[in-house]
């Protein structure tokens, strides 16, 4: 191994365990060994889960849980700069977009430990019918059971931190799968968690081919529920194969955003253009499709190319970069091939659409039919199509024309429009003046149609993560 590369450990029953098998972590930039990790598969992963089941017959009270994740809030603080490097290293993300990820899993566990507080059931009004009168009853919230969390390669700490930080809130031990492509930020965020005194079992990881760990949270019982990050036929079908669990599932978008010729054009293409490229487009969010009101389609594009053409393609482990590698090969030649159809059906590279070295550049598309794929699949990738409408019926219809449903946005200075925007659209968000890529932890947040059945942020994935139970007394 090069001497900066790390090796990590897999984190069972409290234990740092090896395999004799190994995962190699490349970095997407430049192919160099980042690290390696053992490769876990059936065994290990029943390991964890007995580790976990053992760990939950003694329950710790919510305010130790709480504390714990304060504390790794509070160790997470102070090594975000080595939180941020990991990020960077195995998924190439720019050091600016990994230093706000790293920010963000703060707030996660800040918001956990909150949650963790004040988790309680309700008090039932039983004298409000016939039936119930002369008895009192009230709910308890108790802990749904395992939890076993998939996460994906494109924000591998702090949606990680949203899966274990509400399970532990909740008062669930968690086997967690990071991708594999970017497994070390979940083991750097493990050995937190282990230094903030969290008890054995409470947390286990395994790394390793994600068919067989992932039969095995679907096939064994004692999973109770699944939560999963990542695209969406992997997870409806884990949904399909896994009746009897809850399997939350946070999958992806192909997010619109409404420009009215009302909006303030500088600062819609100043967000736009920041949110279509940031990380190379690998967020769930990243602004795909912008409509644009016809009378000004070309005053917003003076504004928006410049921006789109000013933003610093490079090495992500660079201060100054903002677009940094796709996360593989195979994903820039898709990406390649799907530029090159929408070209050959009518629409137009208005800038990018080419190589610079290995990155693919900022691309902006117009005049793409709705069916080519850059228009209605997620591309996943550094490039936004623009197309004109005439009248806000037409981009609503046009912003709610794909499967997918996660968020979606409208720039306009009409208080109306937008609001008529937020109940019209399909999502399950809608930001006013705000780039759709905006995302603050303690949101619900989460997709319909394709694009998910679920809300996360520690307020709501604890609720998922918890039962209902009712106590009833004869007074
Ligand atoms: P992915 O390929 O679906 O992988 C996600 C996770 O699922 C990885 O840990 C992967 O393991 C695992 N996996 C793959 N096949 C599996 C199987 N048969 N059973 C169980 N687990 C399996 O997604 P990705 O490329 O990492 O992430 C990109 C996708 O995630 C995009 O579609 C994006 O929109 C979505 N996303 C959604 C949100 C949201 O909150 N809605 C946030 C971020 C990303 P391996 O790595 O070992 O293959």
């Amino acid at each position: 191994m090069a001497t900066t590369a790390v090796e990590r450990k897999l984190l069972i029953g409290g234990e740092w365990v090896e395999t004799g098998r190994w995962i190699e972590v490349l970095s997407p930039y430049d192919g160099a060994l980042v690290g390696r990790v053992p490769k876990a598969g059936r065994g290990e992963t029943r390991a964890a889960l007995d580790a976990a089941e053992k760990a939950m017959l003694k329950p710790i009270p919510a305010y130790e849980r709480a504390a714990v994740l304060d504390r790794v809030a509070a160790l997470l603080s102070e090594r975000a700069d080595d939180a941020a490097r990991t990020i960077s290293s195995e998924a190439g993300k720019p050091m600016k977009a990994a230093r706000v990820e790293a920010s963000r899993a703060v707030s996660t566990f800040t918001m956990a430990a909150v949650e963790a507080r004040k988790l309680a059931g309700d008090v039932v009004p039983m004298d409000a019918s016939p039936a119930g009168a002369g008895k009192l009853a009230f709910t308890l919230r108790e802990p749904i059971g395992i939890v076993g969390a998939i996460s994906p390669f494109n924000f591998p700490l702090n949606l990680v931190a949203h899966k274990v930080a509400s399970a532990l809130a909740a008062g669930c031990a968690v086997v967690l799968k990071p991708a594999s492509q970017t497994p070390l930020s979940a083991l750097f965020l493990a050995e937190l968690e282990t230094e903030a005194g969290l008890p054995a079992g409470w947390l286990n990881v395994v790394c390793g081919p994600a068919g067989e760990i992932g039969d095995v949270l679907v096939e064994d019982e004692r999973v109770r529920l699944i939560t999963f990050t990542g695209s969406v036929p992997i997870g409806w079908k884990l949904r399909e194969r896994a009746p009897r669990k809850r399997v939350n599932l946070e999958l992806g978008n192909a997010t619109p955003v409404i420009v009215a010729a009302d909006a303030d054009l500088d600062d819609a293409a100043e967000r736009l253009a920041a949110n279509a490229f940031s990380f190379a487009g690998q967020s769930c969010i990243s602004v795909q499709r912008i409509y644009l009101e016809r009378s000004s389609y070309d005053d917003f594009l003076e504004r928006f190319l410049p921006r789109v053409e000013a933003l610093v393609v490079g090495d992500p482990a660079d201060e100054a970069t903002d677009v940094g590698p796709l996360i593989s090969s195979s994903d820039r030649d898709r990406i390649l091939a799907w530029i090159e159809e929408a070209e050959s059906s009518g629409g137009k590279v208005l800038t990018g659409g080419k190589l610079d070295g290995e990155l693919l550049l900022p691309t902006v598309i117009a005049g793409s039919p709705p069916d080519a794929k850059v228009a209605c699949e997620e591309v996943f990738g550094p490039l936004c199509t623009v197309t004109p409408f005439d009248t806000l019926d037409e981009a609503i219809a046009l912003a709610n024309s794909t499967r997918f449903g996660l968020q979606a946005g409208i720039f306009t200075r009409d208080v109306k429009d937008a609001l008529r925007a937020a109940r019209a659209l399909e999502f399950g968000g809608v930001t006013v003046n705000e780039a759709p890529t905006f995302r603050a932890d303690q949101m619900p947040y989460g997709g319909i149609k394709d694009s998910g059945n679920t809300r996360e942020g520690p307020a709501y994935a604890v609720r998922e993560m918890t039962e209902e139970r009712l106590v009833v007394l004869q007074l």
